[in-house]
This record gives C-alpha cells, structure tokens and sequence, in this order.
C-alpha cells in the first residue's frame, strides 16, 4: 500500500495517478514500472540468434 508521507495517509494503488503519484502532493509514491534487466538479455540473445540463424539460411541460398 502506497503511503504519503507528506498528506499523512495511505493511498489505493488504483487511485494514484497514472505515474503513481499521489493525487493531492504530488508526491512519487509507487515505483514506476520497470522493465527487468533480465528482459533485455533475452532479448538481446534472441536477436544475435536469430540474425545468426538469417546468416546461415543466406549462405545456404549461395
Ligand atoms: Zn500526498
């Protein structure tokens, strides 16, 4: 449950703004959804794998 400090109250995740901030300060209450490092990871083996796996079906084609 999200807290504000500065309006002394607990905020519903759902009625904070769409940044996750609170709707009467301001104030930076929910983290912001982040994508996982790991993400990127995969996604970047996928894409060396799959650039790998184009080459070899261009060397089979010459
Ligand atoms: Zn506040």
């Amino acid at each position: 449950m999200p807290w504000c400090g500065p309006c002394d109250r607990f905020y519903n995740p759902t009625s904070l703004t769409e940044h996750g901030q609170c709707p009467s300060c301001g104030d930076q209450l929910a983290e912001r959804a982040k994508v996982p490092w790991h993400f990127w990871l995969v996604l970047a083996l996928a894409a060396v794998y799959l650039t790998w796996r184009a080459i070899q079906g261009i060397m089979l084609l010459i």
